[in-house]
């Protein structure tokens, strides 16, 4: 990932002080071999990620939360050039959230003082593609898939005019926005700005990452 499709990530994260991002600013390492997965990341030696590991065997602190779709192209410890106890990460098709993934939000802020929250979706996102069609079709999705449909339909119901990359937008919004307003502990902690949630696209072509309109 270049440095000038970070750009506005960097101002969002700088004004939060958080120095940590600084490092997504390098360029993403090729994919390491399947064989040394979890030995290298971040251009590390093997000796120097086992230092990173150690560091992590007693405590962890993330310093972001991300909301990302399961999609196998959209790794978010890839996408932000991130590695072993940088992001607290909750990933389900769509980039949607359900009382587990809320649970597990409110742990990583209430116990981990986590105070960024990223909801990132991305482009041609196959959930938002099969809840738009569903719906549009009047149809069902089968077995569990229709929980996603349900989930992700307020933004296809926004957006019935608009195309696929506007749902996912308008998704990502929604997702966000239930995150700010979601009590008792996110809310009032995002009303006092200790916490910020910022909506995210990741392009799939180019590999940018954009932010959405804050609030
Ligand atoms: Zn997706």
């Amino acid at each position: 990932m270049k440095k000038t499709r970070l750009a506005s990530f960097f101002v969002t994260v700088g004004l939060l002080g958080i120095s940590q991002f600084v490092r997504a600013a390098e360029p993403a390492h090729p994919a390491n071999s399947y064989e040394n997965a979890g030995l290298t990341f971040l251009g590390m030696t093997a000796d120097q990620a086992a230092k990173r590991r150690a560091e992590l065997t007693k405590s962890q602190h993330p310093f972001a939360i991300i909301v990302s779709c399961s999609d196998s192209r959209v790794p978010p410890e890839i996408v932000f050039d991130q590695g072993l106890g940088d992001l607290f990460v909750l990933r389900v098709a769509g980039n949607v959230i359900d009382d587990h993934s809320l649970g597990s939000i409110e742990y990583a802020v209430d116990h981990l003082a986590v105070r960024l929250i990223v909801v990132l979706g991305h482009q041609r996102c196959g959930a938002v593609k099969a809840a738009k069609e569903t719906i549009a079709a009047k149809g069902k999705a089968p077995a569990h898939i229709q929980s996603l449909v349900t989930a992700i339909k307020p933004a296809v119901e926004a957006t019935v005019h608009g195309d696929l990359e506007a749902t996912v937008e308008a998704n990502v919004k929604n997702v966000t926005q239930a995150l700010r307003s979601s009590p008792p502990i996110l809310k009032p902690k995002v009303d006092s700005g200790e916490v910020r949630v910022i909506g995210a696209y990741y392009n799939l072509d180019t590999g940018a990452v954009s932010f959405l309109d804050e609030k």
